[in-house]
């Protein structure tokens, strides 16, 4: 199966540097050699005085100049084609999902458009040299792909307006930094929720998203403010915020794609908001949309995913696969098979100290300890955010005890240097592991319940320890 998770990683990392899009054309046609040999690949921008679509690639030469022909001409029709589609494939529109089929169509040449909010801002157009066969996967990757391209323009954008405000727009970036390969909402709403309230002083934010026409809060854990209910119940897929009517309350829509995804309600605790201020929040909004847009969109694509972005480790869906498989086959063959399951010690505090990426970097390091120390039959998965599982067949549980010491040993003895404001600083990281063996005739998931208590045990022991659940 073709890694779309890999191409986006390498694709975003491309992307978010700090190269402009055309000193990385060759880079970017390069990664896309993963579906098939490139005739074409164009980024074209809308250019809003004049209407005309200008291509990134060769120094913003309006198409007209590229294609002589009529293609120019249909080009600028595609763009009213884009409102009710998602995609020209081979000189049709498809709307994605409903008329496209999950087994794949042929295509030869492909039209996506570049969103900036509600607003088409530019069109992708990717030719391949001969007829390619492509799944349903595919488009979606192209969507993120689109979003990607958005984010990167927005952020040229901002880097023009904004560089009077270093400290706003190094937030910007580090939102675009953090999520690189993150797409759990879960993790990425509280990170921008935390990063917007150290930067708006004096104000409370609440992130919102919007299921089935309800708003439900995502960040933080209440709001009792009713005002903000009924304001944000006023927004629509048109609105960009509303204020309150005495001005201390503002509801910001987060849109895409004309689809209302939710909302930022920001209140101040003292005065009137101000045009300063509201003018980062519509900025903030805007990235966040792209930012939420884009998790969906992996989370379509991760369906077909076994493997987990960051850590390179089976993910959590493939981990339930297999330990279903491993125990009924351990039933069957009647060979032990145990657990274990790990738990980052004071994990919080990387990223508290030295900042998320930092805190991805010992995630991986860890992962990799672990990968290296177990043997080839053993299958590691990341289980929750630092936590990592293994399932060990033909492991009873003693032997589990032994196997858990040597990871434990390995990832204290590894040493991670990173550099800090020039500083060299080697990280010590250590981890506490639990191991329990599998009861024939139990469920599953038991398995891992009795792995969590003796990891619950070694956490209390005082950490960087082994501990075993006895009960087999
Ligand atoms: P303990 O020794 O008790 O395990 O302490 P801890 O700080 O490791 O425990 P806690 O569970 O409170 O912290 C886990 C943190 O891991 C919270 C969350 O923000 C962070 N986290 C979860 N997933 C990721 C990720 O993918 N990347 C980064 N950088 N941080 C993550
Ligand atoms: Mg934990
Ligand atoms: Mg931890």
């Amino acid at each position: 199966m073709i890694n779309y998770i890999k191409f986006l990683e390498n694709i975003t990392r491309l992307i978010n540097s700090d190269k402009p899009l055309d000193g990385i054309e060759e880079n970017i046609k390069a990664e896309f050699s993963l579906f098939g040999e490139l005739e074409k690949l164009h980024i074209f921008l809308l250019d809003n005085n004049t209407k005309v679509l200008r291509d990134c690639f060769t120094d913003m030469k309006p198409l007209q100049e590229i294609y002589e022909d009529e293609t120019a001409v249909e080009y600028n029709n595609m763009i009213d084609e884009f409102w009710f589609n998602d995609f020209i494939i081979n000189q049709k529109a498809y709307k994605l999902p409903q008329n496209i089929e999950e087994i794949g169509i042929k295509i030869k040449s492909l039209a996506l458009p570049i969103y900036k909010g509600d607003d088409i801002c530019g069109v992708i157009e990717i030719i391949f040299k001969s007829e390619t066969q492509i799944m349903l996967s595919f488009l979606h990757v192209m969507k993120i792909f689109s979003s990607i391209i958005a984010l990167k323009i927005q952020n040229t954008v901002l880097d023009e307006k904004m560089h009077t405000n270093v400290e706003f727009y190094d937030s910007m970036k580090s939102i675009a930094k953090i999520i690189e390969t993150q797409y759990e909402l879960t993790y990425i709403i509280p990170l921008i929720g935390e990063m917007l309230d150290r930067f708006i002083e004096d104000h409370l934010i609440y992130i919102f998203l919007r299921h089935d026409d309800k708003f439900d809060l995502l960040w933080p854990k209440s709001c009792n403010d009713e005002r903000a209910k009924v304001l944000m119940q006023q927004l629509d897929s048109e609105s960009t915020y509303l204020l309150s009517d005495d001005g201390k309350l503002g509801a910001f829509a987060m849109t895409t794609e004309n689809n209302l995804l939710g909302c930022i309600i920001a209140k101040s605790l003292s005065e009137r908001l101000k045009p300063r201020e509201i003018d980062y929040l519509e900025q903030l909004t805007k990235q966040a949309s792209i930012t939420i847009n884009r998790a969906n969109s992996y989370s379509e694509v991760l369906q077909y995913a076994t493997l987990d972005a960051l850590t390179g480790l089976n993910n959590r869906r493939q981990l339930e696969v297999r330990l279903k498989q491993e125990t009924s086959q351990a039933e069957r063959q009647k060979h032990p098979l145990s657990v274990i399951m790990l738990d980052i010690d004071f994990f919080k505090s990387f990223n508290d100290t030295y900042g998320h990426a930092v805190g991805d970097l010992v995630l991986k390091e860890v992962a990799d300890t672990v990968k290296k120390t177990l043997r080839e039959s053993d299958i590691p998965a990341r289980y929750g955010g630092e936590e990592i599982c293994a399932l060990l067949p033909f492991t009873d549980l003693e032997q589990a005890r032994q196997v858990a010491e040597r990871v434990r040993q390995g990832i204290e003895e590894h040493e991670v240097p990173v550099m800090i404001d020039e500083k060299e600083h080697v990280l010590k990281i250590t981890v506490s592991i639990g191991a329990a063996q599998y009861t024939p005739g139990s469920k599953p998931e038991e398995l891992y319940i009795k792995a969590d208590e003796a990891l619950y045990q070694a956490k209390r022991n005082g950490r960087n320890r082994v501990e075993i659940n006895e009960n087999v």
